[in-house]
């Protein structure tokens, strides 16, 4: 820093100083003992300054359910903090918005201004519960510009007037007196006795680095603030998008849904701080745009839902189908074997309880062996499978049919006792021998099958299922040997 600025700064000679009231508020505010009463008997005396309290109080800010009529609700509603906050925001602001020679100083003002705001809104967003010094660190943030305009004004006014945007503006104050006006304002506020957070957030307020959301809220109310005030908007957008994006972690939507706030909210401020702030023409198109972007970005996303929860529910199909298969046997789609297990058990413990008939019937191809020697064993195979889909078309929906192994099938067939069991196979008996299971060369390859039943019912009850099966099995044999293609009771 320059050592007469150094200087300068070190015995205040010329520096801007808050008005009386402003000075009062400081003390106050550093009071551990202050009450409401007292702050509310300064404020009183200021007239232009009770109102802007009692504006403040019923703007949509603060907006409360029946409207402030004076000022002692005005400052109960807003609370000790926020009051005396508000009053030194206000009271300095009058000193900063005087006009004067210097021309860029309307500038300065309502940026500050837009700024002031912008930094409640993005403190809002981010959770932050010291809205109201954030609201006075924004507005206080260029007061270092408005202090090296009233100590250098011939050598920094025609910088400022110069100046390519902020930063060309940091750069040549640097060049110039070896410090920027961010520093300037932070030893300034100090030298005004302001609280540390706020001095800090001044200082930091033109910092490149990463920064605790208090200090970022006011850097990044800064660039918000450049929508309004630099001519072009829409660079000054995706600026500070970008900026609060990566800084804040909002998202482009949470940023573009802040600024549309601060846009809201403006023409209330403004009329609190009797300044005027046109809407840049072009804002209410980039919000829209920037909306139409998010909503199409949400629309992916929903597509992208719908594509994740097809691609599940093909996952379940194929689980399902997974299960599935191992409960059924690869070569002809019937049950397997361990699946007829579990079934018989079923059954048969349902039969043993309700009493009611339960038949089973082993089912084996006769001379099996001759076809896959003759035809060989894909023609063997296709007789299999065709053999089974004929079981199932004959079998009624509660009747069960397996693969019990090789060319043996099962059929169990609960509720139909040992005659009517009898006549179900021996019509499956006719009709299989009736259609050709395939066709070799033109010709039609037909088969025949034993049978053997056994019934599980009151005259004949078996202890265990194995007792059924084997009683099915001896039937199956004595079929076998009086010449095959027949069926036998046990
Ligand atoms: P029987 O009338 O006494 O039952 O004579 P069979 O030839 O049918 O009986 P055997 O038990 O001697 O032979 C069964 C044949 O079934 C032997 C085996 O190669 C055949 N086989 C078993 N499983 C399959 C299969 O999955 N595919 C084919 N193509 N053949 C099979
Ligand atoms: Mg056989
Ligand atoms: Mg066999």
């Amino acid at each position: 820093m320059r050592a007469d600025l150094e200087l300068e700064l070190q015995h205040c000679r010329g520096l801007p100083s808050p008005p009386g009231v402003a000075l009062r508020i400081i003390q106050l505010a550093q009071d551990p003992d202050a009450i409401m009463a007292t702050a509310s008997n300064l404020i009183g005396l200021d007239v232009a300054l009770s109102a802007r309290m009692l504006r403040i109080a019923n703007s949509p800010l603060y907006a409360s359910r029946r409207r402030v009529e004076n000022l002692s609700q005005a400052l109960t509603l807003l609370g000790l903090n926020a009051t005396l906050t508000l009053a030194l925001g206000f009271s300095l602001a009058r000193q900063m918005s005087q006009p004067g020679t210097m021309s860029p100083r309307d500038r300065i003002w309502k940026r500050s201004v837009v700024a002031a705001l912008a930094a409640r809104v993005l403190g809002e967003r981010v959770g932050t519960r010291q809205l109201e010094e954030l609201m006075l660190a924004g507005l206080l943030q260029d007061i270092g510009v408005l202090a090296l305009g009233q100590l250098y004004p011939e050598e920094y006014l025609p910088l400022l007037e110069q100046a390519q945007g902020n930063v060309g503006l940091l750069q040549a104050e640097r060049d110039a007196f070896g410090t920027d006006h961010a520093e300037i304002g932070m030893k300034l506020t100090r030298y005004w006795n302001l609280p540390d957070l706020l001095c800090d957030a001044i200082g930091l307020s033109e910092s490149d680095g990463a920064l605790p959301e208090f200090q970022a809220c006011i850097r990044l109310s800064g660039l918000i603030a450049d929508i309004w005030l630099t001519p072009d908007t829409e660079l000054a957008h995706s600026r500070a998008q970008a900026a609060c994006v990566s800084q804040l972690s909002m998202d482009p939507g949470q940023f573009n849904s802040a600024v549309d706030d601060v846009r809201t909210m403006l023409p209330d401020v403004c009329e609190i701080f009797d300044v005027h702030i046109p809407s840049p023409s072009r804002i209410q198109a980039i919000l829209e745009e920037a909306k139409e972007l998010t909503q199409l970005r949400t629309l992916r996303d929903v597509q992208e839902a719908a594509r994740a929860r097809k691609e599940a529910d093909e996952f379940e199909g194929h689980a399902k189908r997974l299960a599935e298969e191992v409960r059924r046997d690869a070569l002809t789609g019937i049950f397997n074997r361990a699946q007829l297990e579990k079934v018989l058990e079923m059954e048969f413990d349902a039969a043993q309880r309700h009493g009611w008939p339960l038949s089973v019937a082993f089912i084996d191809l006769d001379h099996f062996k001759k076809v896959n020697d003759r035809w060989g064993h894909l023609v063997g195979d296709e007789v299999l499978r065709n053999f089974a889909q004929a079981l199932q078309v004959y079998l009624r929906g509660s009747d069960i049919v397996a693969r019990y192994g090789g060319e043996e099938f099962m059929i169990v067939l609960p509720g139909i006792d040992a005659s009517a069991a009898a006549k179900v196979v021996q019509r499956i008996l006719a009709e299989i021998t009736r259609l050709p299971m395939t066709t070799v060369d033109g010709e039609p390859l037909h088969v025949t099958f034993s049978a053997g039943l056994a019934t599980q019912g009151p005259g004949a009850p078996f202890p265990t299922i194995e007792a059924l099966l084997t009683s099915a099995d001896q039937a199956l044999y004595v079929a076998k040997r009086d010449g095959r293609n027949r069926v036998v009771g046990a």
